[in-house]
Formats: C-alpha cells, sequence, structure tokens
C-alpha cells in the first residue's frame, strides 16, 4: 500500500512538472514568435532602409559640421550589430524555429559570416575614413567571434577594420571604458551611431525604461547632432528595460511583462 502510494506521489509530481516544462516551452516559442513582425519589418520594408539612409546622412552631416568647427583628431564610434550591420537573417531563423537567443547559435551564425550591410553604412564608413576621422567600430561581439566578424566586414567594404579600431567585448557590456580608451589616445569623439542608448555611454547601462526615457528627454539637444540612432525593433536593451530582472525571469514571466507593459485603449462601452 505504502509502495503504491510513493509511486503515485512521483508520478503525480513527475506529471507536473512535465506540464511546468511543456508550458515554458510553449511561452518561449511565443517570445520568439512575437519577433516576426519585427523582422519582416526591418528585412521588407522601404521604410527600415529610409530611416538608414536618412541617419547616416545625418551622421554625415554632423561629421562634416564638427570638422569645420575645427575638431582635431575626430573620431566617430560606431556599434556593428543593427547599426552597420544587419542580423536580421539570424532573428528569422529563431522566429522560424520559435527558439529564443543562445550564444551558441550566435556565435554559430557570426561564424557563417552572412551579416549585411546596413543601406548606407559603407558609405559613411568610407567617407569618415577619407576625410580626416578615424572610425572606431565598438560592439559587444566576444572575441572568440573576431576573426568571422573582421573577415564579414572586410567582405562587406568596411574600411580600416583592424585590431585598433574593432573593440570588442573583453569584460563588459558596459562600452564607456572602451570610449574612454578611446578619448585617451587623444581622439575626439565627434559622432556616435548606435541601435542602443548604451551606444552612447553608460548613463542607460542596466536602466529601466523609465529611466532610459529620461537619458533620452534630458539629452534631447544631442540626439540628431552627436547621437544618431538607428531602429531596432526584435531585441535590445530596452526589452531588458521592461521589468526589473527581467533577463533572469522565466518565458513566462517574460511574456506577462510583455502583456503589462502594453497601454492598452478601454473603448467605453
Ligand atoms: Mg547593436
Amino acid at each position: 500500500m505504502m509502495r503504491t502510494c510513493r509511486l503515485l506521489i512521483c508520478i503525480t509530481i513527475a506529471g507536473y512538472l512535465s506540464a511546468c516544462t511543456n508550458s515554458e516551452q510553449v511561452a518561449d516559442q511565443r517570445l520568439a514568435d512575437q519577433s516576426t513582425m519585427a523582422v519582416n519589418w526591418m528585412q521588407q520594408s522601404g521604410e527600415y532602409p529610409a530611416i538608414a539612409l536618412q541617419t547616416f546622412k545625418f551622421a554625415t552631416y554632423a561629421y562634416q559640421q564638427a570638422v569645420e568647427k575645427g575638431a582635431r583628431t575626430p573620431a566617430v564610434i560606431v556599434d556593428l550589430d543593427e547599426t552597420m550591420i544587419d542580423n536580421s537573417a539570424y532573428q528569422a531563423w529563431a522566429a522560424a524555429q520559435q527558439v529564443p537567443f543562445t550564444d551558441a547559435s550566435w556565435s554559430q551564425w557570426t561564424h557563417a559570416k552572412q551579416a549585411l550591410a546596413i543601406p548606407g553604412a559603407v558609405e559613411f564608413a568610407r567617407y569618415i575614413d577619407s576625410h580626416g576621422g578615424t572610425l572606431f567600430y565598438v560592439s559587444n561581439r566576444a572575441e572568440q567571434d573576431r576573426l568571422a566578424t573582421v573577415e564579414n566586414l572586410k567582405a562587406l567594404g568596411f574600411p580600416r577594420v583592424s585590431g585598433q579600431t574593432l573593440l570588442l567585448n573583453t569584460s563588459s557590456s558596459n562600452k564607456q571604458a572602451r570610449f574612454d580608451e578611446i578619448r585617451a589616445q587623444g581622439f575626439q569623439v565627434v559622432v556616435y551611431v548606435g541601435d542602443n542608448l548604451n551606444d552612447f555611454g553608460q548613463a542607460t547601462w542596466h536602466k529601466d525604461n523609465i529611466q532610459r526615457r529620461a537619458f533620452v528627454m534630458q539629452n534631447r539637444e544631442k540626439f540628431g547632432t552627436e547621437f544618431f540612432l538607428l531602429p531596432n525593433p526584435s531585441y535590445g536593451d530596452w526589452e531588458s528595460g521592461l521589468s526589473q530582472g527581467y533577463s533572469a525571469m522565466t518565458p513566462t514571466q517574460k511574456l506577462h511583462v510583455r502583456e503589462q507593459a502594453l497601454r492598452v485603449w478601454k473603448p467605453s462601452h
């Protein structure tokens, strides 16, 4: 009798755990599936390349202005992913397979060297390089992906990709130390281009979206003159900025946070 009871309890617990695992898998699939429209927009709309071209044109103009005003040893800092290069095919793969981002699949993607140039990015980089500027590619890609990244960038036509100009994530995703290093070499950084507020400094690093929005409003004069942002609706620190502890949440909790974050219209009747 006792043995039968224990067996039943074990079966019940196993069934419960299996149901939990299945519901988390479904939640993970739903999270991945929600990025389909964002990827559709980035890959298929005309609006996305239009914004990219617009951004690089204004960034070029801001660089010219800074040089005319006498900037000495001017430098431009650009991010890579979803700023200079397009990884939307990786996002599309994750959405189609309904799987979450993992370091392993991302590394496999970077080693495939199939990222494309964002419209206007190569021309912008070449313009800076041929008009007295030094371009620094400051990315949070890992060191283990350096060689593949260099080869991918060179194949796309990006100029002067070297150990001095390509600064990857060696100890922290906070880019401030790498920005400071560039300034300490005597460069005057006149333009930053990114797809994440963290590409402009440490003020928004690990901050929630209320603080991130406040940073934008407090620095509004820099946007369009020194800071240039490309849209990235697929991913970014704005997602973890939805709630404290978001990154460590279960897929079900993340879905809940996303739904709760919607500002919803309530019809009167
Ligand atoms: Mg990026």
